[in-house]
């Protein structure tokens, strides 16, 4: 279960739970005291190995929940400006990460700094983040425009200022003219809309969100997606989502953090992810994958399914003398369907389904490997093939627990786990 996505969206820096209901309301303390950042003298940007400045430097989060460690060893960094997303299965401890940024749960150890100053020890309501969580929680008995401005008439903002501040946000979300509507005549993706300027209105430097379009359908995700994106670049704020959906993350981010059970996989853009996966296991989330165990034994050479080939890659510094056992994924749209003959890896199809822009096929290889490839030709079940791909397309990887011919077959299902 998700635990935060049952909370709702805090509107302001400030937020108690009123009985058994979503609200929230400003303490007493808030009042009194003044942002703590706002009190520093300057914002200090960080630099990393990259020489790039960050904000948020997170170094070696551990966190557990009784016997079950859920952080391990968590170390990114987060560039100011930048759309990061942390990606991972359900369960792999994205949402924890989210929620020690915001203040709402503490790590067992590490650190956590926010323009050089310890976050940790920032009481959630000031820290200068806001988060949108999946299920937005409006008020149903307030209008859109009062929605928004609830937080700036908490905080006593004057009048016109709540007015434009409130009409910039309205706009930004696309949502201008919408302000008198009240909750439940508009779609569950304005009200997406509606959270994000309530959330946006407080100008908060980074903006946390979780699967915040979790419960949209595909085609208002896929809009929202672009929205979102364009809305991160217009306000300059940093943004960290997360998503266990990778085709979204892939749209979406600056830079990926792929996460599997409470442990970074790979931190890198879309494109490092997705064309030099770090392991099978990135590989294999981040889109389809034929992840086959090979051999070098010399750079620029790799052998798997019985056959030797050209590749770009050296081997790796540390491999021993001799065969050095690596992984080797290709993509299915990366393999050309061409003749069956001696020095290529033939097969004989076995499926074929169009998937909308291409045809998807399994290809019994004579090598014992069923190939995935893509193709906008399709090849009648039954027919002989022979694959070939560049040497470019050929990903070599390190062995790791993910490695195919290390995971275990699942006795019950007898499939591979
Ligand atoms: P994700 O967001 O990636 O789906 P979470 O960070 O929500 O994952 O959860 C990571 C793990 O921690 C899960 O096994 C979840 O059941 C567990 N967990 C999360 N919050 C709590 C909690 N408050 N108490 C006990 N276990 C929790
Ligand atoms: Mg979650």
């Amino acid at each position: 279960m998700d635990i935060i996505t049952s909370k709702f969206l805090a509107p302001s820096n400030a937020f108690s739970l009123i009985g058994g209901r979503n609200f929230y309301s400003q303490s007493m303390e808030d009042k009194k005291m003044t942002d703590l950042h706002k009190s520093k003298a300057k914002p200090q940007l960080l630099e990393d190995s990259t020489g790039s400045a960050h904000i948020i430097e997170i170094k070696g989060l551990n966190k557990s929940f009784g016997d079950l460690q859920v952080l391990h060893d968590i170390t990114f960094y987060i560039r100011n400006n930048e759309f990061l997303t942390l990606l991972g299965p359900s369960g792999c401890g994205k949402s924890t990460t989210l929620r020690i940024l915001a203040g709402f749960e503490s790590a067992d150890s590490g650190v956590v700094n926010f323009e050089g100053h310890n976050l940790l020890s920032v009481p959630a309501h000031k820290r200068q983040l806001n988060t949108v969580f999946q299920r937005y929680a409006l008020f149903p008995h307030l209008n859109v425009y009062d929605n928004v401005a609830f937080g700036l008439r908490l905080k006593k903002v004057k009048k016109d200022e709540i007015q434009t501040r409130v009409d910039e946000a309205l706009e930004t979300v696309g949502l201008s003219g919408y302000g008198n509507r009240w909750v439940d005549q508009i779609s569950g993706g304005q009200m997406q809309r509606v959270a994000i300027a309530r959330a946006i209105i407080n100008r908060p430097r980074v903006l946390l969100l979780d699967e915040p379009l979790g419960a949209l359908d595909l085609k208002m995700r896929k809009e929202m997606q672009i929205e979102l994106k364009e809305m991160q670049r217009e306000l300059g704020i940093t943004f960290v989502y997360v998503t266990h959906d990778q085709e979204e993350a892939l749209t979406m981010s600056d830079t990926i953090i792929v996460m599997k059970d409470g442990v970074i996989q790979q931190i890198g853009t879309p494109t490092d992810i997705y064309n030099e996966p770090k392991n099978a296991y990135v590989a294999d989330f981040i889109g389809e994958s034929n992840i086959l165990p090979g051999m070098m034994d010399r750079d620029y050479e790799v052998t798997f399914a019985g056959k030797t080939f050209t590749c770009v890659d050296p081997r790796f510094p540390e491999a021993p003398e001799g065969f050095d056992p690596v992984d080797v994924v290709i993509r299915p749209e990366d393999i050309y369907v061409k003749e069956e003959s001696p020095n290529r890896i033939n097969g004989t199809v076995n499926s074929l389904v169009f998937k909308g822009v291409h045809y998807e096929m399994l290809v019994d290889g004579d090598d014992g490997f069923t190939w995935m490839i893509q193709d906008v030709d399709p090849v009648k079940v039954g027919e002989r093939i022979g694959m070939t791909f560049d040497p470019d397309d050929i990903q070599i990887m390190r062995k790791s627990d993910f490695s195919p011919d290390r995971r275990k077959v699942s006795p019950v299902e007898g499939v591979i786990a």
